[in-house]
C-alpha cells in the first residue's frame, strides 16, 4: 500500500496509486459509495491508462462501526483516515442521546478541517427552481471549526447558565433573561485569516474573479465584523500583488482586471444578491453559520443537496463528503441519487492533482443530466424514466471520454 506522505512544508506528496480512505457511511452510504468508486476507478484508469490507481482502504465508522466496537468512532478508524490522509464519506447518522456527538464534527475537530468547501454549479438538464441557474458558479469557503457551533451553550436552567447570568450582572452590567439559554460565539483572528487565506489561494490560482467576504458585521461587530477585517488584512498583506479591493477595482476600472477583487457583503444581503445577481459572486468566505445556511440555499438554486458535493479541508488532512444525510427510507433499495459523492471524489481528485481524471467525471455526469438520464429524486420532477443508482453509475461510465476526444 503506498500512503500519501507529508513533506517538511506541510505540502502532500502523493504517489501513482495512493491509498484513499473511504467510509462507506450508514443508510443509503454503501449504495452510492459503491457506485461512486466504481465511477472514479473508471474514470481514473480512463484519464492515466492504468499508469495510476486508486487503493481503496475501508474505514468503519457510524452503524457498522458502533455493531463491531460498541463505538462510532472507533479510535482505530481515527488512526486509518490520519495514515491517509485524504479520505472521502458517505453520509453518517448522527446518534441521538446526550453525549453523543455529530461524529462529522468530531472529524472536523481531530483533523482540523477548517475549510469546509462546497462548489455550487449549474448542469443544464437538472430541475431547478430560478430562472436563470446556468449563471451559478461559486465555491463557498465556510469556517468550520468555531463560530455558535463550538458547542459552547448551556440550557436555560443549569448551574453554568445561572454563574454566568451571575457574572455578567455584577460584572459587566449585562442582564439576561432567567429563562434564557446562552450560547457563546467565538470567531478568532488566526482561525478566521486561515479561512480567508484558503479562499484567496484558491481563487488566485484557478483565476477566479472574486473573493467576497460574507459577515453579519453590522450587527456582531466584534465576531463577525473582525471576520470581514481580518478576511482585507488577509488580502492586504499576504497577497498584495494579485488582490484588489473592490472600491479600488471601481475607482480605476480595467487597471487591475486581472486581480482578484475582494469584496464583502452583509449576510442577509447576500441572500438576495445570489438570486438577483447570480453571475457577480465566485468564491466566498464566510463564518460557520452563514456558511451552514448560504450553501445550501444556493445549492437550492442549481437542483438541490442531492447533488452537491464537499470537502472538508485542513492544512494537511481533507475529507471529502456528500453533503446530504443517510436518507434511511431509500437504504439498501439502489434508489439514491449518488451525484453528491460523485462529485465530492471528482473534487478529491481535483486537490491531489489528479485533474484529468476530475474532467472526464464532470463531463460525463454533465453529458447524462443533459440527457436527463437520472435517479427517481429528479425523475419524478422531469417525469422521465428513474435509473437505479447503479444504473446511474453505468450511463456516466458509458459517456467518459478520454481528455482528448471532449
Ligand atoms: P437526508 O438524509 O438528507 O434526507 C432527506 C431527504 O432528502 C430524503 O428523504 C430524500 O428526499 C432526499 N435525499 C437526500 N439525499 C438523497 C439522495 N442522495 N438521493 C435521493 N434523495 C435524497 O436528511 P435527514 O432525513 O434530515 O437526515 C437523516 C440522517 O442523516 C440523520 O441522522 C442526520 O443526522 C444525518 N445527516 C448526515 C449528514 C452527513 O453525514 N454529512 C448530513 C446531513 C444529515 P425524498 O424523501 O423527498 O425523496
Amino acid at each position: 500500500m503506498s500512503f500519501i506522505e507529508i513533506d517538511s512544508n506541510s505540502k502532500i506528496k502523493v504517489p501513482e496509486n495512493p491509498t484513499i480512505g473511504m467510509i462507506e457511511g450508514d443508510g443509503i452510504g454503501p449504495d452510492i459509495s459503491k457506485t461512486a468508486v466504481r465511477v472514479l476507478n473508471s474514470a481514473i484508469e480512463l484519464a492515466y491508462g492504468g499508469k495510476s490507481y486508486i487503493e481503496w482502504q475501508k474505514v468503519v465508522a457510524g452503524d457498522e462501526a458502533f455493531e463491531k466496537t460498541g463505538k462510532h468512532l472507533p479510535q482505530e478508524s481515527l488512526d486509518l483516515l490520519k495514515k491517509c490522509v485524504i479520505s472521502i464519506k458517505g453520509p453518517l447518522t448522527t446518534p441521538i442521546g446526550e453525549g453523543f456527538r455529530s461524529l462529522n464534527v468530531t472529524m472536523r475537530q481531530y483533523f482540523d478541517l477548517y475549510a469546509n468547501v462546497r462548489p455550487v454549479k449549474f448542469f443544464p438538464g437538472v430541475p431547478s427552481p430560478v430562472k436563470n441557474p446556468e449563471k451559478m458558479n461559486m465555491i463557498i469557503f465556510r469556517e468550520n471549526t468555531e463560530d455558535l457551533y463550538s458547542g459552547i451553550e448551556w440550557r436555560y436552567n443549569s448551574d453554568e447558565a445561572k454563574r454566568l447570568r451571575w457574572y455578567l450582572s455584577e460584572n459587566l452590567g449585562v442582564k439576561i433573561p432567567e429563562d434564557a439559554g446562552i450560547g457563546i460565539k467565538p470567531i478568532s483572528k488566526f482561525k478566521s485569516k486561515r479561512l480567508v487565506r484558503k479562499a484567496i489561494e484558491y481563487a488566485i490560482q484557478e483565476h477566479r474573479k472574486s473573493v467576497t467576504l460574507v459577515h453579519k458585521g453590522n450587527i456582531m461587530k466584534y465576531t463577525e465584523g473582525a471576520f470581514k477585517e481580518w478576511g482585507y488584512e488577509v488580502a492586504r498583506e499576504e497577497f498584495k500583488d494579485y488582490t484588489v479591493t473592490e472600491e479600488e477595482f471601481n475607482s480605476s476600472p480595467g487597471t487591475s482586471s486581472w486581480k482578484v477583487v475582494i469584496k464583502d457583503r452583509i449576510t442577509d444581503n447576500m441572500f438576495q444578491q445570489v438570486l438577483t445577481r447570480t453571475q457577480d459572486y465566485d468564491v466566498i468566505a464566510t463564518t460557520n453559520l452563514n456558511g451552514d445556511y448560504l450553501s445550501d440555499a444556493v445549492a437550492a438554486q442549481v437542483g438541490g443537496l442531492g447533488i452537491a458535493p464537499g470537502g472538508n479541508i485542513g492544512d494537511v488532512y481533507a475529507i471529502f463528503e456528500a453533503v446530504h444525510g443517510t436518507a434511511p427510507k431509500y437504504a439498501g433499495l439502489d434508489l439514491a441519487n449518488p451525484t453528491s459523492l460523485i462529485l465530492s471524489g471528482s473534487m478529491m481528485l481535483r486537490h491531489i492533482g489528479w485533474t484529468l481524471a476530475s474532467e472526464v467525471i464532470e463531463n460525463a455526469v454533465g453529458d447524462c443530466y443533459k440527457e436527463q438520464k437520472v435517479t427517481q429524486d429528479l425523475a419524478r420532477v422531469l417525469n422521465v424514466k428513474a435509473l437505479k443508482c447503479s444504473e446511474f453509475g453505468e450511463e456516466i461510465i458509458k459517456r467518459m471520454k478520454k481528455p482528448s476526444e471532449s
